[in-house]
């Protein structure tokens, strides 16, 4: 029988209402034996996170101050799920040691954790399936960084033993023996190490939404919703500011080669986004999967005759960035000219210092730092295969009016991505949106 790891995040699981969803989707199928979830989330706009709430105890008690409003908060709401649930477990006894242990100084990364720790209580008990703690299972190494391979062989052996079980997400166990957490929406990241663990045949992850758009809503009405993605679209989607996932979560189950499907627990009849390891396996009904974009980028000319036969010359000029700590995102380049385009943040404060490296290393003919450039990646497997992609987009780029400042397909083929002024943003992700994915009559 295969396996399924479902992991449900904090809006999944916010109230008793989402609980009891949570339960029948987990019951429609047999193969969802492992569930991960995430702490409470928030119950409308105006509401607070669990997560925050338990951060903001231990602020207040690592400063000496009064933290029992704030964690009866906590208290209530978990109280009201276990309340409306009828649960059994001894919450109170669970919330009293927390209490007592923030207040003696156990850290951020114990407190914010609780919230995963006592969902995973609660749904335990709710489902009549085993509670296993990561902090038995998920180590980091003394660099604070995940120990894949102890994690891999400790946390497989321990789920063997447990067919149906409750792995709350977001945390660990350092090399002390002390709870660590992941960074911020890290629940994502123990599915992904949990679905590896036990080689499952499907990462579920449960979410608020019906899966990835392929453009961003508050740009495009309606934007259709992408039912396949590759990983590899997906990091490019998601580098340039499409966010489904944490990151992290890309890297345990896609080097294992498990899929993943992003789901909406409030409409669990919706298939989706599925995203998998293969772009042969899945068949695109766009030349195009999505668009995603940024504004605030600056472009760093560099020209320089003849600048092709001088060895070494774009080592000293990146060398000029790495000595201020810039990192760069693309460098398309021509014949006589370099190209250099990082975030405008990062060269904030530090231009005339770079500039004056860049003479000093490169004597270039000419040097000039443009700001406020918004870069457009339009990406998609099926790119590959088609002809005139790139003139579709640029057509509608000029019928659009739009003035491209910059263009860098890169090798993979799977992206091209566009520079223009930051006041065209909108207007040209629209504009190709509306080349590839909107059909006659309904935009
Ligand atoms: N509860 C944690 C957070 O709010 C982790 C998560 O929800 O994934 O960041």
């Amino acid at each position: 029988m295969g396996m399924k790891v479902a992991k449900f995040g904090g809006s999944s699981l916010a109230d008793a209402a989402q609980f009891r969803k949570v339960k029948e989707i987990l019951l429609m199928d047999a193969d969802r034996r492992i569930v991960v979830p995430s702490a409470p989330g928030k119950r409308s706009s105006t509401d607070i996170k669990v997560t925050d709430l338990f951060y903001e105890c231990n602020r207040l008690a690592a400063g000496g101050k009064e933290m029992a409003e704030c964690f009866d908060t906590i208290r209530a709401r978990f109280h009201s799920i276990a309340d409306e649930l009828r649960l059994s477990a001894d919450l109170d006894a669970h919330l009293d040691e927390i209490y007592r242990n923030i207040q003696l100084g156990a850290g951020a990364d114990y407190a914010a954790s609780r919230g995963e720790y006592l969902n995973g209580i609660l749904l335990a008990d709710y489902l009549g399936w085993d509670f296993i703690d990561p902090q038995q299972g998920i180590f980091f190494d003394a660099e604070g960084r995940l120990d894949s391979d102890r994690t891999q062989a400790e946390l497989g052996a321990l789920l063997r033993n447990h067919p149906h079980a409750v792995v709350p997400g977001f945390y660990g166990c350092d090399t002390h023996g002390n709870v660590k957490t992941f960074s911020r929406g890290g629940s994502d990241i123990t599915g992904a190490i949990v679905a590896r663990a036990v080689n499952a045949e499907m990462y579920e992850n449960w979410t608020d939404v019906s899966g990835c758009l392929m453009a961003d809503p508050h740009i495009v009405r309606n934007p259709e919703p992408i039912r396949y993605v590759t990983y590899r679209e997906l990091r490019e989607l998601s580098y340039m500011g499409a966010s489904v996932l944490h990151e992290d979560a890309i890297f345990p189950v896609r080097i294992a080669g498990i899929p993943t499907n992003i789901r909406n627990t409030n409409h669990p009849e919706e298939p989706g986004t599925l995203i998998g390891y293969e772009a042969e396996d899945y068949e695109s009904e766009h030349m195009i999967t999505g668009i995603a974009g940024h504004k605030d980028f600056a472009i760093i000319n560099v020209e320089k005759a003849m600048m092709n036969s001088e060895l070494g010359f774009g080592r000293r000029l990146l060398l000029a960035l790495e000595e201020q700590g810039i990192s760069f995102e693309h460098m398309p380049s021509g014949i006589d000219t370099m190209c250099v385009v990082v975030h405008q943040d990062a060269i904030e404060g530090k231009k005339e210092r770079l500039m004056q490296r860049i003479h000093e290393l490169c004597s270039p003919d000419s040097v000039e730092i443009h700001s406020g450039l918004a870069l457009i990646a339009t990406v998609g497997r099926g790119m590959v295969r088609s002809k005139g992609t790139s003139a579709r987009l640029f057509n509608a780029l000029m019928k659009a009016g739009i003035n491209v400042r910059l263009i860098d397909q890169g090798s993979s083929e799977l992206n091209i991505i566009v520079g223009v002024d930051n006041l065209d943003f909108e207007n040209a992700v629209r504009a190709i949106y509306r080349a590839f994915v909107v059909k006659e009559g309904r935009w």
